[in-house]
């Protein structure tokens, strides 16, 4: 695993000068300065006003001034997009809770429950390593009853206000050390030891990686040895602690309305994270959580964002760091401003980031198949969030059209975002310095190396 930066320039070099030769590509590479005010927070400055994604002018600025009109345009399109939310989601609610809970009780019956529990899981998000099935499988719908009763008992699915004036969110985490470079990776196995991730990074010729550092599928994982601590370290030596971003369980929800999920989850982040603490790694990604219909999403927030602040309390230096989810059902973190909520409401924001999933992002109704779609999503996240809190990327293409709210990930130029989508993402200067994580469907990791070499090779000099 060779993350180092000289390593990297070399690799970087060769792939743009390959690259070159080819003369493929429309965006230029731009140089990048970073310059830190006074607070020693980046501010990003660029010399070349080409097509590629920079910081806007003054006139772009006037324009997007219209935040005091409370709806974004691509947050008008989420408009009906939030009633078909209503309407047609429902089939996807409380599954990874359900799911996860019933597998973790072993129930055999094949009751009407298991058969509800089976639908579900046919809206699991496809991530490697966490099912094996293809993704492919249609919208289940839910047993009419039950989504009735819940409508009834539920009412409106109320999207979470937006603020009058979009005041800046703070500094945000420690800024990541700045080398103006991409960091393409991808999500690994650590199965038979979590320090096996490295090894599986270096085949797939990753310069940053995603892994999960217990099993997902389990409240209860065995604590870390000192032996495997000492493997870790071993393996890390030569890599950059901020560009290791593991993912944590999708039994996980720190907004559940069940007392003793909440509980259940709340300590699992706390182990999690001093897993990372114990690893030396400074990040820890997962999904915020889900509403169930069971409470406002205004209240979820406040309750995600608690589960974090207790888990700060009991952890040291590990930033939490939050994934945009892709509005399907119930769960939260779809729209920007969920995730701005939850950081509004965090104690300590030197300790909570962001990692954005191009294939949520675009399923979520920002088009990244087109330039205008990618620019909504820039423009969104720096003003709902702030680019200062961006921790990683992850890379995937999407085999459900933009805005249709479905989890499923799809091999990169495959999907409804296609190559020139990526081209954009490649080129886009906020994502130099972080993990750039491939979530799709895995053959082996030499696919994941030849998807990580034709991303590599859009990156424009
Ligand atoms: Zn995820
Ligand atoms: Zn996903």
């Amino acid at each position: 695993m060779k993350m180092d930066s000289n390593e990297d320039n070399e690799e970087v070099s060769a792939i743009q000068q390959e690259e070159e030769n080819k003369g493929t590509g429309r965006y230029k590479t731009r140089s990048r300065k970073k310059i830190s005010d006074d607070n020693g927070t980046p501010t990003t400055t660029t010399d070349d006003t080409s097509k590629s994604h920079r910081r806007k002018t003054t006139r772009e600025k006037k324009m997007s001034r219209e935040d005091s009109k409370p709806v974004v345009d691509v947050v008008k399109k989420e408009e009906p997009t939030q009633k078909k939310r209503n309407n047609n989601k429902r089939k996807a609610e409380e599954s990874d809770e359900k799911v996860a809970e019933k597998r973790a009780r072993g129930t055999n019956s094949k009751s009407a429950a298991e058969k509800q529990v089976k639908a579900e899981e046919d809206v699991k998000p496809d991530h490697p390593d966490v099912n094996g099935k293809d993704a492919e499988s249609k919208p289940v719908v839910k047993p009419k009853a039950a989504s009735n009763k819940k409508k009834k008992k539920n009412g409106e699915d109320e999207p979470i206000p937006r603020p009058v004036k979009y005041e800046s969110l703070g500094d945000g985490p420690p800024p990541v050390p700045s080398t103006g470079h991409k960091y393409m990776g991808c999500h690994v196995s650590g199965a038979g030891g979590v320090w096996n991730a490295f090894a599986n990074a270096e085949e797939c010729s990753a310069k940053s990686f995603a892994l999960f550092l217990r099993s997902q599928r389990q409240w209860v994982a065995k604590p870390l040895e000192d032996e495997t601590v000492k493997k870790w370290k071993e393996g890390s030596k030569e890599c950059a602690p901020h560009l290791v971003l593991p993912h944590g369980s999708y039994l996980m929800n720190l907004g559940s309305s069940s007392e003793e999920t909440l509980i259940k989850s709340r300590n699992l982040l706390v182990e999690e994270m001093k897993r990372c603490q114990r690893l030396g790694i400074p990040h820890f990604n997962f999904h915020p959580g889900s509403t169930l219909g069971k409470r406002s999403r205004v209240e979820c927030c406040k309750l995600i964002a608690e589960g974090i602040n207790l888990a700060h309390r009991q952890t040291e230096g590990v930033i939490c760091v939050l994934e945009n989810m892709c509005c399907q059902g119930f769960t939260v973190g779809g729209d920007f401003h969920e995730l701005r909520s939850i950081i509004e409401h965090v104690e300590d924001r030197s300790r909570v980031g962001v990692c954005l999933d191009t294939c949520h992002a675009h399923a979520a109704g920002y088009d990244l198949s087109t330039e205008k779609g990618f620019q909504e999503l820039l423009d969104d996240f720096e003003k709902i969030i702030g680019w200062q809190f961006l921790r990683g990327l992850h890379i995937n293409d999407s085999k459900g059209k933009t805005g249709d709210h479905l989890d499923r990930h799809e091999n990169i130029g495959k999907g409804t975002i296609g190559i020139e989508g990526f081209r954009r993402v490649m080129n886009c200067e906020y994502f130099n310095d972080i993990p750039l994580i491939l979530e799709t469907p895995w053959t082996s990791n030499e696919g994941y190396g030849k998807e990580i070499k034709i991303l590599e090779s859009l990156i424009q000099k």
